[in-house]
């Protein structure tokens, strides 16, 4: 038996946040007013809250299908309808879902079902799937779909790469305009990205917080409280929420309260989530105090280059410089950057099967940071929702077997 990491006050209050995000959403719906816009966890959210839309992410309700594990069940009925159980697995779930007519939000909010879309804005910048999983709903509903086209494996942005996305944000506003029924005014999209900003400097610090040692926080509980960064950026709210959590985050770091008691250990996790699995994979951590303290799947919503004097080039520049557009150089540069500053001695890639988007295992960057940074490396495989891709054995003794080494090495 291992201590059982200290809860985080905070999450009460996020819990609360997200249920008004979630029936906000759902009043919205019902009452028609205001408009409802789903956008991709990357895109273009601050032009959509700035034209007056309520905005729903999709992803997010894929990963509450892969936490709640009912996601397995929903995959066979895309499936069904010609969508691969080899293409992302949020898109599966997701679709799955709205066949059968289910929604995790059901339980939790006592929402029946997911709110329609007036609007759909898509950004390629993370994968192509996204543009797939709207194009279903955008056909189901008849409602129109925009989107925003990204240059990918990107080392240096480039200005023409900038250029090219401003014009697609802009050539979005006629739509815009046309669906919410209001007119595009400069002033409240800079206000939007100001509002952005505030919060991605706050989720930095959450994130750089990490670097204390011990860890106040680690990789399982910023996969939880990164949701107001995701959901709720360009709002006052999550401005207010992540000042709460860092007023806690001080008093752990003050006290010296550990997120893994017992601290000997500190370990990177590159790659998705496995939803359905964070419990089981948060106590296999625990049990060998080994804290996974950064991630770059919670750094994703880390957005430096935001601007409001600039809010469309800005714009622009933050969704184009995330880790997932970027070329090898720049993302294997980026992890080595955060294993130094957090001092952090292996790393976990997770191999997810049906997001190779995400994944960065096939082109032997495991072997490569190994070699040029001296840490230890260990692949799982499995993925964010299908959990017929994990192997809870496999994984705990890959898991086992890699902390062993590091032990080894010191
Ligand atoms: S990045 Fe991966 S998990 Fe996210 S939508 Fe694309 S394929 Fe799915």
């Amino acid at each position: 038996m291992f201590e059982a990491p200290p809860p985080i006050k905070a999450t009460k209050q996020m819990k609360k946040l997200m249920a008004k995000h979630f029936l906000d959403l759902d009043r919205a719906k019902k009452e028609g007013s205001p408009k409802v816009a789903w956008c991709t966890s990357v895109g273009p959210a601050e032009l959509l809250l700035s034209m007056g839309f309520d905005v729903y992410y999709p992803e997010n309700h894929g990963a509450l299908l892969g936490a709640t594990r009912m996601a397995a069940d929903m995959i066979p009925y895309a499936n069904a309808e010609g969508y691969s159980p080899d293409i992302c697995s949020y898109l599966t779930s997701d679709v799955g879902a709205y066949i059968k007519g289910v929604t995790p939000l059901t339980r939790a909010y006592g929402i029946e079902t997911i709110p329609k879309a007036d609007l759909l804005a898509f950004n390629t910048n993370q994968c192509r799937d996204v543009q797939d999983w709207f194009g279903y709903y955008s056909r189901k509903w008849q409602a129109p779909m925009v989107g925003v086209r990204t240059h990918r494996q990107v080392g240096e942005v480039k200005d023409y790469y900038i250029e090219d996305i401003v014009g697609q944000f802009k050539d979005m506003i006629p739509t815009l305009e046309e669906v919410s029924g209001n007119k595009f005014d400069i002033d409240r999209l800079r206000e939007t990205v100001r509002l952005s900003k505030e919060c991605t400097v706050r989720w930095r610090k959450v994130l750089e917080a990490g670097a204390h040692r011990p860890a106040p926080m680690n990789f399982f509980d910023y996969t939880i409280h990164m949701a107001p960064a995701v959901v709720l950026r360009g709002k006052p709210e999550a401005i207010e929420y992540y000042d709460l959590l860092l007023e806690e985050i001080e008093v752990r770091k003050r006290e010296g309260i550990a997120s893994v008691p017992g601290e000997r250990m500190r370990l990177y996790w590159e790659g998705m989530p496995v939803w359905g699995r964070l419990r089981m994979l948060s106590d296999i951590m625990n049990e060998m105090q080994a804290a996974i303290v950064a991630s770059t799947y919670c750094n994703s919503w880390i957005f430096d280059a935001f601007d409001e004097r600039e809010p469309f080039e800005s714009m622009a520049r933050a969704y184009t410089e995330l880790f997932i557009v970027r070329d090898e150089d720049y993302k294997e540069k980026y992890i080595t950057d955060w294993i130094e500053k957090f001092g952090i001695q292996g790393i976990i890639f997770h191999n997810a099967k049906t997001c190779p988007n995400n994944s960065n295992t096939c082109y032997a960057m495991p072997q490569r940071l190994a070699e040029k940074l001296g840490v230890t490396t260990v692949v799982i495989d499995g993925d964010l929702n299908d959990m017929r891709c994990f192997s809870d054995e496999q994984a705990k003794t890959n898991l086992e077997a890699f902390v062993e080494q590091i032990e080894e090495r010191a």
